[in-house]
């Protein structure tokens, strides 16, 4: 995007050092271009002698109160100074801020970015563009440094003034002062453009621009786009919904999908309903099945799973009314079954069951859908989903992102998830692990009562469980990875006691909600499952102090092995270390990679025996995806949906 030179704006940038010498004058009324030789100004902290005298004069009748934010003298009240700058900043009180802007102007308080940041920060009309326009100036006068949040509400008040062209220019000089544009930046502009303006067009232009800036923007901006889009009638313009495409095409590298309240939007802006018809619409899927593993997996943490035809979502299933409709006219030839649920925390659901019957039908350009696992196929539109996996070369960056991790803590851990590394790959040589068991997360699962704790029981049936679920394909190999913690008394030379407390590392590492975890010395009945493992190759104990998370990760990502290999987990590490992968190949490896469980009970004293469940892993991505008939289908961030939508 090629800016145009506004006359009124007026830039001389120093740069002699990186970031040492930068000097801009920004003046719109008198045109004058002046240089300034750029001085760091710091902030001169109140001193203690101020502090003293602060204090006295607190003694004293009048310069006590605590409104009163400067005093005679010339000293600040530091207090009073704080409490101001955070109530106006926090609450964008313009009058407040300019207020203590006129009372500080020319005092040295104010030679400071941040401060004057603080006190930009509440201009956000065009109303408060002369004000904005005078700050920035002065603080350009007294040779203060601009930064990226003292250029934004010059932008915000231009874009609102529709000084388009002029807030596009501000963020070229922040450009070329060597300060970076963020999102934020650009959406004062871009929300201009669309929403006052209806110039999607250009809103295009800009967000295209963004990306080759290399600045993702979010949801939010797309669904505004195409708002505007269909408002302006663009969607019938072939030039502009080839550039959509584009745009989308490339955004979806980026985003991982939308929240349910856009879905809905866009279904609704696409759709000509409203949004009340879109809620009541619900979500199109494709078989009773389907509906019934919406409701389930809407409702309850319990996967569906119908081992014995007799689960507690059999139960569940009654509660439900299923009724027949004859409203959602656009899909005449479905068979109008609902399905409401009354107590989902997601959204009213609703399921409408489809006729497979539905050839010839016009589609809705959207529709809030669900995608079923057994056939990867939308049910509005008949779009195949696709599994993404990681490549060999994204799986490398994970088991490098691993060893780096582990070297973070200490040379050892490093060395010991080699050591497992080479014994996998020595193991991989001889048979594939292709289900990888994470033995403590299997262990703890709902054993947060009183004398609850590690069940080896419970990794013992989940290993029965995938025996008989898998066990039929010869390629079928188990590995469990147990903290050294648990499996003490089997480590050769061991001297430890098995009596321990687990570390503070693992503590925090697994499950918050179980409490007052203990150790006991092993049964003979775990010392019988840990042998049995260990006989059948297939038991790995982590070493002390290694996470056990590095090793069940890193073998689903080994190089020597030449299949799919899931790990048997149900954390979700939200919260761990895994920013070492970018959001997308996370999302990409837990998709396909992670096989999550759960027992109907716990294993306890009384030796119940519980069902097992384990979620088969999902065989599409759950990624913005264009399926071959070129629609598109947008996963739900915050729900089980997806948006089907044709541009
Ligand atoms: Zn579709």
């Amino acid at each position: 995007m090629r800016l145009s030179t506004v006359s009124s704006i007026f830039l001389i940038l120093f740069m002699q050092q990186f970031r040492r010498v930068s000097c801009i004058y920004f003046k719109r009324s008198s045109g004058s271009l002046a240089n300034y030789h750029a001085r760091s100004i710091s902030f001169k902290p109140v001193t203690d002698k101020v502090h003293s005298l602060v204090k006295c004069y607190t003694a004293v009748e009048g310069f006590g109160n605590d409104d009163v934010l400067l005093y005679p003298d010339g000293t600040i009240n530091e207090s009073c100074f704080r409490r101001q700058k955070l109530e106006f900043t926090k609450n964008k009180l313009y009058s407040n801020a300019t207020k203590f802007y006129e009372t500080l102007k020319g005092t040295k308080y104010l030679t400071r970015t941040g401060v004057y940041a603080a006190i930009l920060s509440v201009c956000t009309q065009k109303e408060h563009l002369t004000f904005a326009t005078a700050v920035f100036n002065e603080m350009i006068e007294m040779k203060i440094a601009p930064c990226e949040a003292t250029y934004v509400p010059l932008i915000r008040c231009y874009s609102a003034d529709n000084q388009i062209n002029t807030a596009l220019e501000l963020i070229d000089q922040m450009k070329l002062l060597g300060l970076e544009p963020k999102l934020r930046t650009y959406i004062p502009v871009f929300e201009h453009m669309c929403l006052i303006n209806k110039d999607p067009k250009r809103g295009l232009e800009l967000l295209s621009y963004m990306l080759d800036e290399k600045i993702a923007f979010t949801s939010a901006q797309l669904v505004v786009l195409i708002n505007s889009a269909i408002s302006s009638n663009l969607l019938e313009n072939l030039e502009f919904k080839t550039d959509l495409n584009n745009l989308i095409h490339r955004i979806s590298l980026e985003l991982l999908g939308v929240t349910n309240g856009q879905m809905q939007v866009v279904s609704s802006i696409l759709s000509a309903k409203t949004l009340n018809e879109i809620k009541e619409q619900g979500i199109l899927v494709a078989t009773n099945d389907d509906a019934e593993d919406i409701y389930t997996s809407s409702n309850e943490n319990l996967i569906t799973e119908n081992t014995d035809g007799n689960d507690s979502n059999d139960t569940e299933m009654h509660n439900m009314e299923v009724s027949v409709v004859n409203d959602d006219s656009e899909i005449t030839q479905d068979l109008k079954v609902i399905v409401k649920s009354t107590n989902s925390h997601n959204h009213n659901l609703v399921g409408i069951i489809k006729d497979p019957n539905h050839g010839g039908q016009i589609l809705q350009r959207g529709r809030i859908v669900d995608i079923s696992n057994s056939t990867c196929t939308c049910p509005l539109c008949d779009g195949k989903l696709k599994l993404i996996n990681l490549t060999p070369d994204e799986k490398e960056r994970v088991r490098i992102a691993l060893f780096k991790i582990a070297g973070s803590y200490s040379s050892t851990q490093a060395k010991n998830l080699m050591n497992f590394s080479e014994w996998l790959n020595q193991a991989n040589l001889i048979k594939p692990y292709t289900y990888i068991i994470d033995g403590a997360n299997v262990a703890y699962n709902k054993q947060n009562f009183v004398d609850g704790g590690f069940s080896f029981r419970q990794i013992n049936m989940m290993v029965n469980k995938i025996k008989e679920k898998y066990g039929a394909d010869p390629s079928c190999n188990i590995l469990i990875l147990i903290p050294d913690a648990y499996a003490r008394q089997i480590v050769p030379n061991s001297v430890s006691s098995r009596k321990t407390t687990i570390s503070k590392e693992q503590e925090t590492g697994k499950d918050k909600k179980i409490t007052n975890r203990k150790l006991s010395y092993l049964t003979d009945e775990d010392m019988q499952i840990l042998k049995k493992f260990e006989d059948e190759n297939m038991l790995y104990v982590v070493p002390p102090g290694g996470n056990d998370d590095w090793y069940w990760i890193y073998a689903t990502v080994s190089a020597t092995n030449p299949l799919p290999s899931y790990a048997i987990t149900n954390d979700l590490m939200r919260d761990h270390r895994l920013a070492f992968l970018e959001p997308r190949l996370f999302l990409r490896w837990r998709t396909s990679m992670v096989m999550p469980f759960d027992f109907s009970s716990a294993i306890d004293n009384n030796h119940t025996n519980p069902n097992v469940y384990i979620q088969e892993p999902s065989k599409f991505s759950r990624e913005i995806q264009l399926t071959d008939n070129g629609r598109w289908h947008f996963p739900s961030v915050d729900s089980r949906g997806w948006l089907c939508a044709s541009f």
